[in-house]
């Protein structure tokens, strides 16, 4: 039944079947059982036409139908009823279907009526209520009434909310008094969830609040539960599968230690040192993300690592997003490997054709220990000697899509260790989801001597203001970004933003030497400037986002971000992470337009008022939503049919666990009560899907 196509259903014609293809992509009859209602309506109540009340959303009464009337000509027609019940009379109007309802509604006849109440030329009226005639009113549930989304093009074939409902409500009748289970008894019995069944009769047409939560609860387990078994399954298998090279060689990390560190590590980089050595020592190929705010210190973290696969006779790569940042990478691992014999080099694509030769040569010898790049790094021609550690920063750069390629291109001819680092603190529940496959270590303590960064607001029109503080924290020796956000993906609008930018800045300061750097420009031209403005030789950097990610400019204290409306939170967290990195008071100043809502004040609230990453970027997600995050709108996994990453967190813990349980026990599902599993892993849409079981 459930793989029928759903033109097998008597009360489905041929052009219902094509618009709930075209709008819907609904095919079979498991897709239209599978059409879970958005939400449901408490209809044990019918009101008086006397007793409603104007802050009152929805009506719901029984009268008797009489006026009807089609007024209006051509393209302005709209049709008109009165309802009458023992109290009074009201108007309900119709602007669709006209004709349609204009026959099948008859006047006399008793009807239950519900719908938003209006108040229009000072009485009340229900725009396109949904009618029942009261003969079958009696039949219907009344207590919760599925309402589901539906489509103009749907509405014309009459599958508005009371369509689904007519069609739902046939279609459940016929199911057969057993359905396959899609999880296995046990599971069902542990975690107290209902039958298949049971679930679909009750998402639909619940009998009461308390089992319409338990079929969502039972529905958003298993979508859940299903991500969750897959990417622990694929987790599991690798590790199983991938060998990795064995390092122990402390040699290297003990003759830096002895040299002195230039800092002491916080307790979290301690820890979290820790757990990459387990990695590394255990024999398994790592694949870790090292998660950390801005400034928290992965970059001493990733050189430990470093430390100890090159103290044990291995190579290291690190990749970064941009030159730039390859360059700061390598500068830095220059300076911690000073007094070490250990040798780095760079490699981007503006390095020079003879060092390049030079550099391939040395590499495949093994003379050289640490490569840092950019995505060059994974040109065919860099060839290691003995690749064992790939670290990849910024990774959300890359894209989280990119992860799985860039991973599995190094990984061909050695399977190195992989350590991926982000700056982008990703809220628990979203780092479960897209990275549920990796290891994931957690930077979550900043260095004691930080200074938290001030952040401030201010209107556009208090612009004279900001320039007077910039001109004094440059006089003071400090150095200035001033950045804008890419408008509507629209770069021309950008670019203008920023020439405007430039020259008013170039005004306000005409002594004060001034960098600039936007995406249209060359990238020695970009670099030439950024190095200008590293060495101090300019005081003020005015820039599209390209600064976003890891530069580090000490002296650089005071970020402006222009329109800082336009950026979602965990960028601007970012940028804001710019500044500060020295020893004296960061400051970031976020301007607007006065015009701003006030979803926008509230976000720019929450900047300023913490500056703990992670708590942002649970905001941004509760504000935005998971696919305004950064770098994550390409995740598949988060196309959630009935969970929400940002409410069901607990369930999506519950489901981890279980999926986690199962996997450990039998990790191919092979057992014969995991049969039912292993069908529905590999099945699109493992979510209640009927299409083995018809
Ligand atoms: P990120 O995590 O953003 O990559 P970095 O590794 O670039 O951070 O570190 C930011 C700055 O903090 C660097 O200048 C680094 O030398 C310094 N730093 C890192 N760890 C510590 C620490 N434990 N104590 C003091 N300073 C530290
Ligand atoms: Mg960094």
């Amino acid at each position: 039944m459930f793989q029928n196509p759903i033109a097998s259903l008597p009360s489905i014609s041929s052009a219902k079947e094509a618009v709930l293809q075209k709008e819907l992509q609904l095919y079979t009859v498991a897709d239209l059982i599978q059409y879970y209602p958005f939400r449901h309506e408490d209809r044990s109540q019918i009101h008086k036409i006397t007793d409603l009340k104007d802050d009152q959303q929805q009506a719901h009464l029984i009268g008797s139908l009489h006026s009807l009337q089609i007024v209006g000509i051509k393209n302005k027609k709209r049709l008109e009823a009165m309802l009458q019940d023992d109290t009074g009379v009201i108007r309900l109007v119709w602007f669709h279907q006209i004709n349609f309802l204009s026959t099948s509604l008859k006047p006399g006849m008793t009807y239950a009526v519900y719908g938003r109440l209006n108040v229009f030329n000072n009485s009340y009226t229900i725009v396109h209520p949904e009618m029942e005639p009261y003969t079958t009113y009696s039949n219907l549930s009344k207590t919760l009434i599925p309402v589901y989304h539906t489509t103009e093009s749907l509405k014309k074939h009459h599958l508005d909310s009371r369509g689904f409902r007519k069609i739902q409500r046939s279609l459940l009748t016929q199911l057969p008094a057993k359905i396959p289970e899609s999880l296995p008894d046990y599971l069902l019995d542990r975690y107290q969830l209902l039958n298949r069944r049971t679930t679909l009769l009750q998402i639909h047409f619940p009998e009461s609040v308390e089992m319409l939560q338990k079929a969502q609860f039972r529905l958003k387990f298993e979508e859940l539960f299903y991500i969750q078994l897959k990417l622990l399954q694929t987790r599991m298998l690798r590790m199983e599968k991938q060998l990795g090279n064995v390092y122990t060689n402390t040699t290297l990390v003990n003759q830096f230690y002895e040299a002195g560190l230039p800092f002491a590590l916080t307790d979290a980089q301690k820890r979290v040192a820790k757990e990459i050595y387990a990695d590394l020592k255990s024999g398994k190929q790592m694949n870790r993300l090292l998660q950390g705010d801005v400034g928290s210190g992965k970059t001493i973290v990733a050189f430990l690592a470093m430390l100890l696969v090159v103290g044990s006779h291995s190579q290291a790569a690190m990749m970064a997003p941009t030159e730039i940042l390859a360059e700061q990478h390598y500068n830095k691992l220059l300076e911690l490997s000073a007094n070490l014999p250990v040798a780095c080099e760079l490699l981007t694509g503006s390095t020079p054709a003879s060092a390049r030769k030079r550099i391939l040569a040395a590499l495949a010898a093994g003379e050289i220990h640490i490569l840092i790049g950019t995505h060059s790094l994974l040109n065919d021609e860099v060839v290691f000697k003995d690749l064992g550690l790939t670290i990849i920063d910024e990774q959300h750069r890359f894209g989280v899509m990119q992860r799985a390629k860039l991973t599995q291109k190094m990984t061909q001819p050695l399977s190195p260790h992989v350590l991926i680092m982000s700056a982008t603190p990703i809220p628990r529940t979203l780092a479960m989801t897209l990275y549920g496959d990796l290891d994931v270590s957690t930077i979550d303590q900043m260095p004691a001597h930080r200074k938290s960064i001030k952040t401030v607001h201010y209107y556009d029109a208090q612009r004279l203001k900001v320039f007077g503080f910039m001109q004094k924290q440059i006089e003071a020796g400090a150095q200035v970004y001033v950045v804008y956000p890419l408008i509507d993906e629209s770069e021309t609008m950008t670019y203008k933003n920023l020439m405007d930018g430039y020259e008013s800045i170039s005004r306000a300061f005409p002594d004060i030497p001034l960098s600039i750097i936007h995406g249209k420009m060359r990238p020695a031209d970009k670099e030439y400037e950024m190095q200008r403005f590293v060495k101090g030789e300019t005081k003020i950097m005015i820039a599209t986002t390209v600064i976003e990610v890891g530069i580090n400019v000490p002296n650089a204290n005071v970020i402006v971000i222009e329109n800082a409306n336009y950026f979602g939170l965990s960028q601007l967290h970012q940028l804001r992470g710019r500044v500060g990195r020295g020893t004296s008071q960061g400051y970031c100043i976020l301007m607007t337009d006065y015009q701003l809502g006030e979803k926008s004040k509230e976000r720019l609230k929450a900047l300023i008022t913490t500056t703990d990453g992670f708590e942002i970027a649970d905001m941004d997600l509760r504000l935005r939503g998971p696919g305004d995050l950064m770098g994550i709108q390409q995740s598949g996994a988060l196309n959630l049919k009935v969970a929400d990453l940002q409410k069901d967190n607990a369930i999506l813990v519950t489901a981890r666990e279980a999926a986690k349980e199962v996997v450990q026990a039998d990790p191919l599902l092979e057992s014969p009560h995991h049969v039912i599993l292993k069908t529905h892993i590999f099945s699109q849409n493992a979510s209640l899907d009927c299409g083995n079981v018809g």
